[in-house]
């Protein structure tokens, strides 16, 4: 539908005075600082929800894909651009663009469904990007250019009430479509009182599109009722072994059908289209890998986290990798658990050279011998118990010992040690 705007109104878009720009800039900086401020008491998360894909019809599927098509060629046609302009020069409004068909010969492609705002986001993408790049450049880092893309995988929606909606718990409304979309997942985030929705990312990744919405919510107010302190061993070889004597597992495998994966495609002929099926197979297999590893671990951190205080040590996870347990380590979500404990102001981490396997707590002997196929603690004053756990009660134990100061500036036995 086009509908005939005045030539006066227009006339009057284009020439705001002087002043009257000035006053809108003004207002605009002002209420930028109000939300920034607003926003250091309030608590950031980023939820993601799923768009329902089965509950889309063919003309939504057809345009969802698209976006994504129009963003890769909106950003090379811009990449080009750059060669002897100036991005800032760039017309975000541009109706066709010139790419490269799959025989490299030159072709127009017509943009049709991606809205302005995501043109504009794209654009300040590359914007940003090459911000970035400049100062690694200043910082003596070796940088090259940006490349072209094969593939866009993430657009940002940058206002709510804009470029996207959430009408309710299931249904999302995108700038471009008619009719609003079905989602999972919203329910993370509707429930909790005075949240507010900023920008969102519309991804689009090999198990289906998503929404990955950041919110901004008031910092709970009630104190949480906490466990008692605990302290964890993080072993080597499966898991990870808590003071009060339960273990979890840690190591996700990579099915059967993923290594199978893998072969095929080097058996595929490049650039066949049997190659490409793989491969899509492989990165939508190794998401759900990624998925199941991120779950594993958000579960076992919120499990040591329900205790008050969390007491760990400073393992060498890198170490570990070069060494004998490379293979095994690679598919552990130790060091994502890891990640996540030391993200809290509530977890302890003691020193490397505090001797917690070595320390007896009976008789505070250090005993030297200890091989890592140990598996069971034995003191000669009669002590003796499992080692892994043996271990993460002494962190509890002489993480204490040292805030108390008994041994002075060996708060850690030290000088025992040698
Ligand atoms: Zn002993």
């Amino acid at each position: 539908m086009n509908c005939v705007v005045p030539y006066s109104i227009i006339h009057l878009m284009l020439n705001m005075t002087e002043e009257q720009r000035l006053e809108k800039n003004n207002r605009i900086r002002e209420k930028g600082k109000e939300t920034r401020e607003k926003r250091k008491s309030q608590l950031c998360r980023v939820y993601r929800v799923k768009i329902d894909f089965s509950h889309l019809n063919e003309a939504q599927k057809e345009h969802l894909k698209m976006l994504f098509v129009e963003a890769k060629w909106l950003y090379n046609d811009a990449l080009t651009f750059m060669k002897d302009h100036d991005i800032s020069e760039y017309d975000t409004k541009v109706v066709t663009v010139q790419g490269l068909d799959k025989d490299h010969k030159p072709i127009t492609h017509d943009l049709q469904y991606i809205s302005s705002q995501m043109r504009q986001s794209v654009i300040s993408g590359i914007k940003s990007s090459l911000k970035s790049l400049s100062s690694l450049k200043k910082n003596d880092r070796k940088v090259g250019g940006l490349r072209y893309k094969s593939d866009y995988m993430s657009i940002n929606l940058q206002q709510h009430q804009v470029t996207y909606r959430l009408y309710d718990e299931k249904h999302v409304g995108l700038q471009g479509f008619s009719k609003p979309l079905k989602i999972r997942g919203a329910n993370q985030f509707w429930n909790i009182t005075g949240i507010e929705l900023a920008n969102a990312k519309l991804l689009s990744l090999p198990d289906g599109y998503y929404l990955a919405i950041t919110t901004y919510q008031s910092k709970g107010g009630e104190k949480k009722k906490y466990k008692p302190e605990i302290g964890i061993d993080m072993g080597i070889k499966t898991t990870i072994t808590t003071s009060d004597g339960r273990k979890f597992k840690v190591l996700i495998g990579e099915s059967e059908r993923l290594k199978k994966c893998q072969r095929s495609i080097a058996r595929r002929e490049k650039g066949s289209s049997n190659r490409y099926r793989a491969r899509k197979f492989m990165r939508r297999s190794y998401q759900k890998l990624g998925n199941k590893k991120r779950d594993a671990a958000n579960k076992i951190a919120h499990e040591l986290l329900e205790h008050e205080i969390v007491y760990m040590q400073d393992e060498n996870l890198k170490g570990w990798h070069e060494g004998l347990f490379g293979k095994i380590v690679q598919h552990s979500v130790l060091g994502l658990v890891k990640t996540k404990l030391m993200n809290c102001e509530r977890v302890i981490i003691l020193p490397k050279y505090v001797p917690t396997t070595k320390y007896c707590p009976n008789c505070g002997t250090l005993k030297k011998d200890i091989k890592l196929s140990d598996r069971v603690y034995k003191c000669e004053c009669g002590y003796k118990e499992d080692r892994d756990i043996h271990a993460a009660r002494n962190m509890i134990l002489l993480s204490k010992r040292a805030t108390c100061g008994t041994q002075g500036s060996n708060a850690f036995g030290e000088e025992r040690l040698r």
